[in-house]
Formats: C-alpha cells, structure tokens, sequence
C-alpha cells in the first residue's frame, strides 16, 4: 500500500469528488436525538435504511425517553418493529440499553466512546456513528460499505473493521471524517456496488487503483 502521505492527498480529491457528486449527502438514518439515532441504528441491523425510516416516526412519537423504551412490554414492541426483522433480538437489545442508559446514564446516550461501548450491543461500528453523528465528533464508523469502498480505492489492506477504522483515521481529515463515511455509503450504494463495481461511470476512476475488483 502506498505511504499514508500520499493516501491523504488520494483521500483529499476523493472527498471532493465525492461531495460534487453526492452534494449535502448525510446519514441515510432519520433521527432527532442522540437516543433516537441509537434506536435506529439498533434496528437498521440486516435491514434497509429505507425501511427503518418508514418504522422510526411512528416510534419516535411515541416513545421519547429511555424509560419509555425500557418500560414498554415487549410483545408490544416486537409488533411495532415486525417489519425490520430479527424483532425479538431487536427489540430485546432496545430495552436492555434503554435499561442501561436509565441505569448508569441518567437516561440519556454519553458522548464519550469509553461509556458507548459499555451499552449492551455497542460496538465501535454503532458508537462512531452516534459520536460522528449525533455529537459531531471526529469519528469514522465502518460499516459495510465503508470497508468494500475502502478496500478498493486503496486505502486499507485491512478486511477487520478496527483496523480499517485505524487506516482512515490515520489519512482522512479529522473535519471530514463523519462526511467521509456518509460519502462512501452513499458511493457504495449507488456505483460501487458489492457485486459489480460500476467502475466506467465511476467519479473516482483515475483515483482508484480497483484493489480485489
Ligand atoms: S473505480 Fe470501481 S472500484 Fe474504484 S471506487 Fe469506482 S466503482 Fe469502486
């Protein structure tokens, strides 16, 4: 892999690239507040982002704080996300953190990484994420789409999500990284998808050098 100087002058003109192409692009996830967004993000789990956001308002509305989460009874619950699969697991991972979240939190999502990543089902994925997004601290979180997009434009040989994390951090802006991520699910979803790499309509062509493609 190339020296991470010239990765941050790669990572430079892809984020420009990327920000004509995908102008005011951000989370694909509707949320408010810190604790919805860690709801959504709970529920987008083998699920579109699409269809968490057709799910999400209706909840929103009716439960507002973690103790309403935490205190609903859970066949109520695995009803109202039904749609987003995997209900029982989902809606047990929801009340178990809105429980710790009342518990040891105050009821409200910390800030910091060290108190995330103690929420039952928070991994460094979900907590980057909520930091990057719900805080507006430098984060980058690797979700799928992050990882293949990476891997191909050259900026990591790694395959585990930490020491992705680890290789962008290293050469990505720390003002740009929560755009960053945002920037490459959206590519990943739209051109460089995980099958077949619409690479001869891709923006970042001249900058890719197709690693694994
Ligand atoms: S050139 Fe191909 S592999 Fe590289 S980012 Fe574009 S679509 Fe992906």
């Amino acid at each position: 892999m190339e020296k991470a100087d010239a990765r941050k002058v790669r990572v430079k003109a892809i984020i420009r690239i990327l920000k004509k192409t995908y102008p005011g692009v951000r989370l694909a996830l509707d949320f408010n507040t810190p604790l919805e967004l860690l709801v959504a993000l709970i529920l987008a789990a083998q699920c579109t982002d699409s269809r968490v956001n057709q799910v999400t308002p209706g909840l929103f509305r009716k439960y507002r704080k973690a103790k309403d989460w935490m205190d609903e009874d859970r066949t109520v619950l695995e009803h109202e996300i039904h749609s987003t699969g995997f209900f029982r697991q989902k809606a047990a991972s929801i009340q178990k953190c809105a429980a710790a979240l009342v518990e040891r939190f105050n009821g409200e999502v910390p800030r910091k990484p060290e108190d995330l990543l103690t929420l039952p089902g928070v991994g460094r994925k979900t907590a980057n994420i909520l930091r990057g997004n719900a805080f507006g601290d430098p984060a980058i979180g690797v979700d799928t789409h992050v990882a293949r997009v990476s891997f191909r434009l050259g900026l990591t040989r790694q395959t585990e999500p930490d020491k992705i994390e680890s290789d962008l951090t290293e050469v990505v802006p720390r003002a740009e990284q929560v755009k960053f991520c945002s920037l490459i699910q959206r590519h990943g979803r739209e051109v460089c998808v995980a099958r077949k790499p619409g690479c001869e309509t891709c923006g970042l062509e001249e900058l890719c050098p197709r690693t694994g493609v």
